[in-house]
């Protein structure tokens, strides 16, 4: 079957099935209630996991504060090490941990495996960074002044992930984190609670072996409510939480409220313009992989497509076509295009969504629906589905985790699209198909996209490291991963030095005692 090697996969990961225990993992904080772990791909229970308990946790600070100590007086090269002997170990264990995101969150194989190399790439670039945290150095008006600034190690990084990126969002934090010199306390998705043992028990070895504190990577397991502990303690100076807009409100004005820092990746809604001048094959693919890639649920995925009217009829009849290619079922099969959606409360929000575009005056385009029988025992495998709407609809105003794509038709010039596309409160991803400079540029101008992400001639999804991600309004307005993202896990601090004997103040002050 497509699961074989899932056991061999499992124990080389250090989780145990759910006939040997429940798994603990290194350094992972939790004797609580028990978490079970079922597999969106077949419905079956692979593991459980414990939660942490408010005592499980404030061991969890204390170990991480300890660790600290030490950690931060190791020279960054030098944790640069550590985060490439991690690169390391993640190439060992590609193989087993792509499989079991594949199997656990329910995105294709291949895509699992595209995740790990997402951790492995950040590692890298985290080796290279840790030689580079640069602080400029400045002229001082005083004469016999040097002025200059330098990047320290920030404290505890508490980081709160989602379901759909199980394991490469941890790291997109960590890798940078550690080079930074913070340590690092995580609280995985409760729907994704192996992934974060896994993880725990790879950077665990490279820890040990290393004779460094265990507390440089903490685990914590549960749901909001732990997450709740994390973003209320003033031992942590940042929080960087992955999820839903609604979520991230909670984590904002909670963390805001203690003046701590947060770094916010939340929800998308994002959208490809197609002009009259778009390659409308190359459209189709860029449109289809973000449609229905990890079943819709990226935060990047593609929700709209705003058509100009000339070639509306030939984008729509050739997505339709390409729709009816594609075959959904076990993600672990590589024949399959489209997997599971996470549970079947997912389905549900789904299959509400559909009604609602329905009820909202939309036109159903390709029939969406659930499947059932034999390979769908899950009961989370939908068909895409694609909908004629309105912009101003409230349903294609919200982020639907799920394949849903809402055909949006523009007419006049390509302002007319901008305005369409900027008009929602998300602005993660976005994207211009189009062989007109004119458009293309307005499209990334100061008028333009309004998105932390803004592609021409690529589709919505698939960010590579080297770039600063993340979105604004709704979508919080954090950067992670490439770029000067690394400047959020370091305090800054600007230092003035005399070297003369006298005291001259500044802005030519005189203070003659
Ligand atoms: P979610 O908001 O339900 O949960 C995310 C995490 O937040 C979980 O670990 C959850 O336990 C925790 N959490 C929830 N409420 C909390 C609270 N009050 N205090 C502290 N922690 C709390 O999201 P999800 O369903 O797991 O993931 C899907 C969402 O994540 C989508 O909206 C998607 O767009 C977004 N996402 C964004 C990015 C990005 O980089 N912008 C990346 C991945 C996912």
């Amino acid at each position: 079957t497509s699961q074989s090697g899932m056991k061999e996969a499992l124990d080389k990961l250090g989780i145990k099935t759910i006939n040997e225990g429940t798994s603990t993992g290194i350094n992972n904080f939790s004797s609580g209630e028990i978490l079970e772990s079922y597999s969106p791909v077949d419905g079956k229970l692979i593991a459980s996991v414990k939660m942490s308990t408010a005592a499980d946790y404030e061991k969890a600070i204390q170990t991480a504060a300890e660790a600290f100590k030490t950690f931060r007086l190791i020279p960054a090269p030098q944790r640069g090490e550590i985060v490439r002997q991690f690169g390391e170990k993640l190439r060992q264990n590609k193989e087993a941990l792509g499989k079991l995101v594949s199997y656990e969150m329910g995105k294709s194989l291949q895509e699992g495996f595209g995740e790990v190399q997402e951790m492995i790439d950040i590692c890298d670039f985290a080796v290279g960074l840790s030689r580079q945290l640069h602080g400029l150095t400045m002229h001082s008006e005083r004469p016999g002044h040097r002025m200059y600034e330098q990047y320290h190690p920030l404290g505890i990084v508490g980081i709160i992930s989602a379901f759909n990126f199980p394991v490469a969002v941890w790291s997109w934090n960590t890798a940078l984190a550690w080079i930074s010199g913070d340590v690092c306390v995580w609280k995985p998705s409760e729907k994704t609670p192996l992934c974060g043992i896994a993880c725990q028990n790879i950077i665990a070895q490279v820890i040990k072996e290393n004779n460094l504190p265990e507390g440089i990577s903490c685990l914590i397991n549960g749901d909001y409510k732990i997450g709740e502990l994390l973003t209320a303690d003033t031992r942590i100076p940042l929080i960087s939480a992955t999820g839903s807009t609604r979520m991230g409100k909670i984590v904002a004005q909670t963390v805001a409220g203690r003046l701590g820092k947060s770094l916010l990746e939340l929800g998308g809604n994002n959208a490809i313009i197609v002009t009259p001048d778009a390659d409308i094959k190359m459209t189709v693919i860029g449109a289809v992989f973000g449609a229905v890639g990890t079943a819709g649920q990226r935060c990047t995925s593609t929700r709209r497509l705003i058509i100009h009217e000339s070639i509306y009829d030939k984008v729509k009849d050739a997505l339709v076509a390409a729709y009816k290619q594609l075959r959904i079922g076990n993600p672990l099969d590589e024949n399959n295009h489209v997997g599971p959606l996470i549970d079947t409360h997912a389905v549900e929000m789904y299959a509400a969504a559909l009604n609602k575009v329905v009820a909202e005056g939309g036109k159903i385009l390709v029939e969406g629906g659930v499947l059932s029988g034999e390979g769908y025992e899950s009961g989370c495998y939908v068909k895409p589905a694609i909908a004629e709407a309105e912009n101003s609809f409230e349903i294609v105003q919200h982020e639907t985790f799920a394949p849903v794509l809402y055909l949006i038709k523009y007419s006049g010039e390509v302002e007319n699209a901008i305005e369409i596309q900027n008009g929602v409160a998300q602005g993660l991803s976005s994207a211009i198909m189009t062989n007109n400079l004119r458009e293309a540029e307005r499209f990334l101008s100061a008028t333009g996209s309004d998105c932390g992400i803004a592609n021409v001639n690529i589709g919505t999804s698939g960010a590579e490291i080297g770039g600063a991600f993340g979105g604004e309004k709704e979508t919080g307005g954090g950067r992670e991963s490439g770029s000067d993202a690394w400047k959020i896990y370091m305090r800054r601090q600007t230092n003035t030095i005399n070297y003369t004997t006298n005291l001259p103040l500044a802005q030519g002050i005189k203070f003659d005692l």
